[in-house]
């Protein structure tokens, strides 16, 4: 609209001779021209004299000195103005008393200039550890006495670390402009870092200084990440391939180690899906934390387990309905991680099928495999006869006895109390044997019973205090890992 509205050749009418013609003679007598110059000269005067009068009212308000500005009661003509309510924050203001604005410009002058604070200006130094080094030929280099080795070194427990500097170790330290200790900074480990800082309140001119020391604390950042695998050979080679670190496929077997013998029942096609936790300090990931929850589906049943933190900051393993994972036995009495040769099933298969006549299971080992107790109890034989070789037998609660035939060592005496896991004796061949291995039997009430079958005591619960609080953490734990474990499969589908 505008733009049609403007014609440009219609401003050409405005300087035609016609459109004088309409302008009376006396509005063009030079005279009046020259008195209307005049005129406006006076005015453009009067309005720039009013600005500097303004403006020389300034300095009547701001006391230079103290950079602030102080604004006095004003007078009547301007009580209405609203620049007083600088704040936003003052209202109704009372006038008759004088209200303080810290001139903001002056400060930050100050800030830039000569008042910078010293700490600024002081720089970290550096010194490196050297082979022989010790905290007072270090000292020396940087020019500082020996009396100040021992006040730091005896300062305290934390700065006592300065006594065992090792080569390629960095000491950093301040000195101030008389060349006396400002502070020291040694970086421990990726999470922690020694502070020595003189005492603030010391005087510094009489050169009698204290220092105090402090222990900074980087916080760990945790991270959740999952994993998730087929086992097509050994767990430990479908772990890897999964992506989980040797520590975190033991931890995995270590959490089902009362549920599954992951020895003798692992099978193709058995599966496992894991979160667990990631350190990073400062954005960098620095190692894996514990495993949070995992499920391991073996032989088609699915075993799943959430860690949980008690109020007494222990924790534990439990399944999703709030059981330990712990039980009386293991299911195994040889740890997976020490069969290297991994899953092979048609290995074990002749001797499984003896089991009526031979009542018992073995475990094709090393010699010197180490053999643990599979529960709590005491060692009611340590002996060896032809038959059996270097044997022992343990006594549990509940009528149950495990017998542990042909090591090559023992590793308990008689008599002896045993924990579940304890190392009792080391895998052989002795005795009736071709082959290194171990000949377990499990006994309820003097009968034999097959140790990977037989019902065993029930796992205890989680204490009854700890329920609504385990509740609320496994099922945010399952839920996380089921759908992880559902997006990764989804998106092998997709693939
Ligand atoms: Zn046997």
């Amino acid at each position: 609209m505008i733009k049609h509205d403007y014609k440009p050749q219609n401003n050409k009418r405005f300087f035609d001779k016609g459109f004088f013609d309409h302008i009376p003679a006396w509005a063009t007598h030079p005279f009046m021209i020259i008195s209307m110059a005049l005129l406006i000269m006076a005015l453009a005067f009067l309005l720039s004299d009013e600005n500097t009068a303004e403006d020389n009212t300034v300095p009547d308000y701001a006391d230079v000195e103290t950079g602030e500005i102080t604004i006095q009661a004003p007078d009547k003509e301007i009580e209405q103005s609203p620049v007083v309510d600088v704040n936003h924050k003052i209202k109704d203001i009372d006038y008759s008393d004088p209200i303080d604005i810290p001139l903001q410009l002056e400060s930050t002058l100050i800030a830039e200039g000569e008042l910078e604070p010293l700490d600024i200006e002081r720089k970290w130094k550096t010194e490196t550890v050297k082979k022989g080094d010790n905290l007072s030929l270090i000292f020396k280099r940087i020019g500082l006495s020996a009396q100040m080795v021992h006040k730091i070194i005896n300062l305290d427990k934390n700065a006592g670390r300065l006594k065992k500097l090792k080569p390629g170790e960095i000491l950093h330290y301040q000195l101030n402009n008389k060349g006396q200790l400002e502070a020291i900074k040694y970086i421990i480990d990726l999470q922690k870092t020694l502070f020595i800082e003189k005492s603030l309140a010391d005087d510094t001119s009489i050169g009698n200084n204290s220092y105090t020391s402090r222990i900074a604390n980087k916080t760990i950042e945790y991270r959740t990440a999952y994993v998730d695998g087929v086992i097509t050979d050994s767990l430990y080679m479908s772990g890897k391939r999964a992506g989980l670190s040797d520590t975190l496929v033991v931890n995995l077997a270590n959490i089902f180690d009362w549920d599954i013998d992951f020895i003798l029942d692992i099978r193709s096609g058995d599966s496992f899906s894991v979160l667990y936790q990631e350190k990073y300090l400062d954005g960098e990931k620095i190692g894996n934390g514990d495993i949070i929850a995992a499920e391991f589906i073996n032989q088609g049943d699915s075993y799943q387990a959430v860690r949980y933190t008690d109020s007494n900051n222990v924790s534990n393993y439990y399944t999703p309905q709030g059981l330990s994972m712990r039980k009386a036995f293991l299911r195994a009495p040889i740890k997976f991680s020490y069969i290297s040769s991994g899953f092979k099933p048609r290995r074990f298969h002749p001797i499984l099928k003896r089991w009526k006549a031979h009542r018992g299971i073995d475990y094709r080992a090393n010699t010197g495999t180490p053999i643990r107790a599979a529960g709590d109890g005491k060692v009611t034989h340590s002996t060896s006869n032809k038959y059996n070789g270097k044997y022992v037998f343990i006594q549990h609660g509940q009528g149950i006895v495990t017998k542990y035939l042909h090591m090559s060592r023992r590793a308990v005496s008689r008599g002896k109390r045993v924990k579940q896991g304890q190392v009792i004796g080391y895998v052989g061949a002795t005795g009736l044997a071709e082959a290194p291995h171990l000949h377990y039997e499990f006994l309820v009430n003097g009968v034999h019973r097959n140790p990977r079958t037989v019902k065993l005591p029930k796992a205890e619960p989680i204490s009854k205090k700890e329920r609504t609080a385990f509740a609320a953490n496994s099922s945010e734990l399952i839920n996380q890992l089921m759908s992880r474990k559902q997006i990764q499969s989804n998106s092998q589908v997709a693939k």
